[in-house]
């Protein structure tokens, strides 16, 4: 699935409260908001975000020439989840061994005992009264005698049952007593007879309830047509909802077929993930769809969708018909043309030698994610689909493109190798996050996703979380159902996306492809865990004779919180050897001591460290060292009194690293002559490191500031933004210090040369924005963003021109590329017409591009919406607000949510870096050189 808004691309997720704001905020004096509002609001957003940011979600569909493939997948599936399947259950039993195991129905998981194979359901839905009743068929095997049924349901007023033996068809067998038990959102039916392993039953339950508004389960949105409200109906079940619309096995590794039929008034139509095998009409008017049956898969990834939409089709090289689904206007206007051209294309590259697809996408408009990957039924929210080329931004294409890429390669990483259990949902979100950078590469050569926009959107951004004390390892526990949706977050998508990427790079991409190819050729139609996939990935490596136990290496990477820093220092010695040692990086060593989990807990890695020695004209071929101990020793080749040392390579790797402070100078000197010797990706690495390695206390205040003094000479993308992102951070930081101006100054004089030079887009875009240079676009936006946030005046005059332009003729000249930049910093520079102006073009606006980026406009202001963008805790830095904040989670009783524990952390680091560095870092400011 896809994290919803934005989140999972540039950082602007609620539940990050480090997460640096995007929005252009002009800096002015006054302070509109008092500390304690911002203390309640903040909260109050927080809690919402903990719940918004339960996330879930993919793509997919179906492939019907496949038969060949599906019945010896389902044999191989069979093989190997049957094991799976022991595995998870003798897990369940062995903790309900205690004395209410007579009660299995009090357990998280569902007791084992039983084995779904096929559903049959036959839903009627009536979109009058926004209800539905329904009858399921479920066929199962017993595997372990019982006299007990308990599976899923929530929110269904279960009507009648009726169980079966298959060797007892003419009658029922007789049922003791039922009862549904919330607090598992379990139904329980207790035979008065046991169930025999190997032998088959059937149940029958009738069962009626609402179509909810709450974007769960079977849900109803609406949307306006001609001025006229239309409604539809849309499922979303992961990862615990399919019992809100049918009594289930709803646990991930209780795969079954499905076969689904629908019936509903017959001026809509419905959808499901697989196509209509017949349609029967009734007198009355209503028309019942019958589905075929899917393929073997889990409750979750179910799906269907009753409304009145219309779609445009697209054939693949090898003849599969994919179809997008939205509101009428939205394919009239060819809006969802750009997602089904991308779909198509990237069908073909990521393929991982299986000949399957899963084709129908479905753009709706109201989602609770991003996007879902039901199988043969993608599900959008309209913002991460639809797109208007004359008037979308780059970055709105760019976001748009990693969605639905994502989506796509979640057919292979969750819709047909599926993750046991929760605790290891990275196993399908980490690849998914990974592949979108692999499949935006095919699709757009030039954005150079995977080596360049990879570090500062996934790598920088998750260790900025996952540097916090109050983290947690990759590989999470579940213990109760409410911990399921916690598991979707930045760490299961972004550190798991960057475990992969950096395992991608050490073992090579052939190796690393022969290992995917065999794991989901082993475990397709089925279930897999972690070390599933580390054992494949270790065969192909000893298949090649290395012999690396790859299990051993990412146990370590995943069942630890955090990473290490790494720190290499010349040795004085004559024999250019270096030492090398590793610690657990966090921003406030006294949080780790303060926590009882991790106080005497000494973390260490095994880690692949690639490192290359350069001077004034040339880098060394790196070479890699495999750090293990706390501290080692190494020879690295000929090292001069000029010479530098470079670690992780291309930033492939999931730590930071430090240096000598001599090194570091060295380092610095290199880029201000001639930073192109160190790669783009370095470049960058090296500014997000030396900026973090600071902010801990790991060097002195002026180190990051002397190394962006560089950037005048930087004429690439990425390093600006890794510079931006760590600038807007710090600025939140030194946000309300006296001194304020002096570090605002120091930014505009290393921004103002280059912001000069490239001046604004011109204000009649030419062409469309995909033939537009990426590179110079975005390297554009970003100083100008610099610039506008960090008070240079051309920069406002010309934005305020712009709007007032605008606002004058009605009609809109700003380029798309830079109206985020331009409205917010109108919004906030402006009298009140302006949000007002933006306010009602916002309401008359038909283009969903457009309309995103003005609503996100009406937040600039400051008001409550602006916390809501940019994390209120980032803002506190001072004893008193941390006491005041301590004493708000106390009160409102949320000492134990995760989020309230992340905030304090970040505002106890806050406060320690104000006493210890501040002046430090002013001291240094007062006395830099001018321009
Ligand atoms: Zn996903």
């Amino acid at each position: 699935m896809g994290i919803e808004d934005a989140s999972m691309r540039n950082g602007r997720a609620l539940s990050d409260q480090w997460a640096d704001s995007v929005v252009v905020r002009p800096r002015t004096t006054e302070q509109h908001i008092t500390v304690n509002k911002r203390l309640v609001l903040g909260f109050a957003i927080s809690i919402l975000t903990l719940i918004i940011v339960t996330a879930i979600a993919i793509t997919l569909s179906v492939s019907f020439e496949r038969c060949a493939a599906e019945s010896s997948g389902a044999l191989a599936a069979n093989g190997s989840s049957n094991s799976k399947w022991k595995q998870s259950r003798d897990a369940n039993i062995s903790h309900r061994d205690s004395e209410d195991g007579q009660q299995p129905w009090r357990h998280l998981r569902l007791p084992a005992t039983l084995r779904p194979r096929h559903y049959d359901l036959r839903l009627s839905v009536s979109m009058e009264n926004f209800t539905f009743s329904g009858e399921v068929h479920i066929e199962f095997e017993c595997v372990q005698s019982t006299k007990l049924i308990v599976l899923h349901t929530d929110r269904l007023e279960v009507d009648k049952v009726l169980v079966y033996s298959d060797s007892k068809k003419a009658g029922a067998m007789r049922i003791q007593r039922r009862f549904h038990y919330q607090p598992k959102q379990v139904f329980v039916i207790a035979l008065h007879r046991e169930m025999k392993p190997l032998r088959t039953y059937k149940i029958n339950i009738t069962f009626h309830a609402h179509i909810e508004h709450e974007l769960l389960g079977f849900f109803r949105s609406s949307y306006v047509l001609n001025g006229e409200r239309r409604f539809l109906a849309v499922t979303q079940f992961s990862p615990t909802h399919a019992r809100k619309a049918f009594p289930c096995f709803d646990e991930p590794i209780y795969k079954a077929t499905f076969r689904v039929s629908l019936k509903h008034e017959s001026s809509y139509q419905s959808l499901s993930n697989m196509p209509v095998e017949a349609s029967t009409s009734d007198e009355d008017g209503w028309v019942t769809n019958h589905f075929s049956r899917t393929p073997r898969m889990s409750t979750y990834y179910l799906a269907w969708a009753v409304c009145n939409f219309t779609y445009r089709e697209a054939v693949t090289d090898s003849g599969v018909v994919i179809r997008l689904y939205a509101r009428p206007d939205a394919i009239q206007s060819g809006s969802g043309d750009y997602a089904l051209h991308i779909t198509k294309r990237v069908f073909t590259f990521i393929a991982f030698k299986l000949n399957y697809i899963l084709p129908n996408l479905l753009a709706v408009p109201k989602h609770p994610y991003a996007a879902m990957e039901n199988w043969g039924l993608s599900v959008f929210v309209e913002q991460k689909i639809l797109l208007d080329p004359d008037v979308s931004s780059f970055s709105y294409q760019m976001e748009l493109t990693m969605v639905v890429v994502h989506e796509i390669c979640h057919q292979w990483f969750g819709d047909l190798v599926t993750p046991v259990w929760w605790e290891d949902v990275w196993l399908k979100e980490g690849f998914a996050h990974y592949f979108e950078y692999i499949g935006a590469d095919f699709l757009f050569p030039k954005w150079n996703m995977e080596k360049q926009r990879f570090l500062t959107d996934v790598l920088h951004e998750v260790m900025l979380l996952d540097g916090l004390a109050s983290s947690h390892p990759i590989s999470q526990e579940v213990f109760e159902a409410t911990d399921i949706d916690r598991v979707f977050d930045w760490i299961a998508y972004k550190k798991g996306a960057a475990l992969i990427r950096m395992l991608a790079n050490v073992m090579g991409q052939p190796l690393f492809q022969r290992g995917l190819n065999d794991y989901l050729m082993t475990h397709m139609y089925g279930n897999a865990a972690r070390d599933d996939l580390w054992n494949k990935f270790s065969e192909a490596m000893q298949r090649e004779g290395k012999d690396i136990n790859i299990t051993q290496v990412m146990d370590r990477w995943t069942l630890q919180m955090g990473y290490p820093v790494v720190t290499i220092s010349k040795n004085d010695s004559l024999d250019n050897s270096v030492t090398i040692s590793q610690e657990h990086f966090v921003y406030d060593t006294d949080a780790k001591i303060q926590n009882p989990e991790l106080f005497n807990k000494s973390f260490q890695w095994q880690i692949p460290l690639t490192l290359a020695v350069g001077n004034s004209s040339h880098i060394s071929t790196e070479t890699i060292i495999w750090v293990s101990n706390k501290t080692e020793t190494h020879r690295v080749g000929h090292m001069g009194s000029e010479t530098w040392l470079l670690g992780n390579i291309n930033q492939t790797g999931y730590f930071r690293v430090n240096y000598d402070l001599h090194n570091w100078r060295l380092l610095i000197q290199q880029l201000m002559t001639n930073p192109t010797i160190i790669s783009v990706g370095n470049r960058a690495g090296l500014i997000d490191d030396v900026f973090n390695l600071a902010r801990a206390g790991y060097l002195p205040q002026n180190v990051p500031l002397q190394m962006i003094s560089y950037l005048s000479q930087e004429t690439e993308f990425l390093p600006w933004h890794a510079a931006s992102r760590a600038l807007y951070q710090l600025d939140k930081l030194l946000d309300r210090t006296e001194d304020h101006s002096l570090f605002s100054d120091y930014v505009l004089r290393q921004v103002e040369p280059k912001y000069h030079k490239l001046g604004w887009p011109a204000t009649s875009p030419e062409g469309s924005f995909m033939q537009a240079a990426y590179q110079t676009e975005e390297l554009q936006r970003e100083v100008m963003m610099l610039a506008c946030s960090f008070g240079n005046k051309h920069c406002h005059r010309q934005a305020v021109s712009l709007i007032s332009d605008w606002i004058s003729s009605n009609k809109n000249r700003i380029p798309p590329n830079v109206r985020d930049i331009v409205y917010c910093t109108g919004v906030s520079l402006m009298d009140e017409d302006v949000w007002e102006f933006i306010w009602m073009k916002f309401h008359s606006s038909t283009a969903i591009s457009e309309k995103k980026v003005l609503l996100e406009a009406l937040t600039c202001s400051d008001n409550i919406f602006l916390l809501n963008r940019s994390g209120v805790t980032e803002f506190l830095n001072t004893e008193a607000e941390l006491n005041e904040l301590k004493e708000f989670i106390l009160t409102s009783g949320g000492e134990s949510a995760p989020a309230f524990a992340r905030a304090v952390e970040i505002v106890q680091a806050n406060v320690k870096w104000h006493v210890l560095f501040q002046q430090q870092f002013y001291r240094w400011l007062r006395k830099a050189p001018d321009g």
